[in-house]
């Protein structure tokens, strides 16, 4: 499974085991400059970026997180990651200890500071320093961090990928739990649905809520196309608010395709001319099979395929996000 996620980026692929940038030094062989991580404040190389055995992130996966990607010299939706960044952070009292405006210029910076126009970031406020008590009070400071990773591409591939999957028997979390409305450190549901879908040798599992009615992926949300019309599980299926599932819905209304968020059974989804999940990560990738029962012809559905087109089309688009750069920079990164 890949880094990130239980998807793979495959061949869009995050370059994971590049420890660093190539910089050719005057008279001297290829040195290895390693990337540097925003931690509580400073700028720090990877390897020295450390954090305490007694955070209650690690300790107790208390504490909050965003996936992001740039695209081309912009970070695709930044404002709207953060936004939602602090809006789970309120949702569990954790105070992060900067205005939104002041986190949108930290994650631009890390970028900057590490020449990356096309990356992945990771984007985490954990409850800081306790004690060994599951009790949040000691915790005086958040720890705030943000990694990133080089990226090829300044798009997505041509292809969208195409996934095998099952419904596992590992049900999301309700609303009035440990939801995946608040995108905490606590993935341990995802994972144990994650583990199910490698036991039965497909690329990804589709979650049901709590209900029987369909979720959403371990990481990515998820929809279906039923005789043209296209529908995506409700909030009280427990979903997380997709940042790209949000822009998928905006794109496919403006495209006239109908689109509604209601109760899917897992029959409808059975049942579907096409399916596809939609993430930070992939942006759409549609589903080839579900349980061992083919969805649609078992190939990319034409409504997924004019989707992700148009959302390859746009992740760079100046309006869609935050320019890491001035202008001038931006538009030589495009030309890369
Ligand atoms: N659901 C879950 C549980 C996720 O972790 C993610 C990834 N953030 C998504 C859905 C997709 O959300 P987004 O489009 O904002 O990446």
């Amino acid at each position: 499974m890949g880094v990130t996620d239980g998807v793979k980026a495959a061949d869009n692929s995050i370059a994971s085991k590049s420890q660093g940038i190539s910089t050719l030094a005057p008279g001297l062989a290829v040195v290895q400059r390693e990337l540097l991580v925003y931690l509580n404040g400073a700028f720090v190389p990877k390897s020295e970026a450390k954090i305490s055995v007694f955070d209650h992130g690690l300790l107790y996966g208390d504490g909050v997180f965003e996936g992001i990607r740039a695209f081309g010299g912009y970070v695709f939706k930044l404002k709207e990651h953060v936004d939602r960044l602090y809006q789970s952070a309120a949702c569990i009292e954790l105070e992060i200890p900067m205005a939104n405006e002041k986190m949108v210029e930290i994650v631009t910076e890390t970028l900057r500071r590490n020449d990356l126009s096309n990356a992945y970031i990771r984007l985490v406020v954990t409850r800081g320093i306790g004690d060994m008590s599951v009790n949040p009070a000691p915790c005086r400071e958040s720890t705030v961090f943000v990694i990133t990773e080089p990226v090829a591409s300044s798009t997505f591939p041509k292809e969208p990928r195409l996934l095998s999957t099952i419904i596992t028997s590992v049900r999301r979390d309700p609303v009035d739990s440990t939801s995946h409305e608040i995108k905490s450190l606590n993935y341990l549901n995802s994972v144990l649905a994650v583990l199910e879908a490698n036991r039965a040798k497909v690329d990804y599992p589709v979650m049901l809520d709590h209900r029987g009615f369909v979720s959403e992926g371990s990481t990515m949300n998820i929809f279906l196309v039923k005789d043209g019309t296209i529908s995506t599980p409700p909030s009280s299926s427990g979903i997380l608010h997709g940042i790209t599932r949000e822009r998928v819905i905006e794109l496919a209304r403006s495209m006239k395709y109908q689109v509604t968020e209601r109760e899917i059974t897992p029959f409808e989804l059975l049942t579907a001319d096409e399916a596809f999940f939609t993430g930070t990560l992939l942006g759409l990738a549609a589903v080839r099979v579900v349980s061992g029962k083919s969805i649609g012809k078992g190939g990319v559905g034409p409504v997924t395929r004019a989707l992700y087109n148009e959302f390859r089309r746009i992740v760079s688009m100046p309006e869609e996000g935050t320019p890491i750069f001035g202008a001038q920079a931006v538009r030589q990164a495009r030309k890369r």
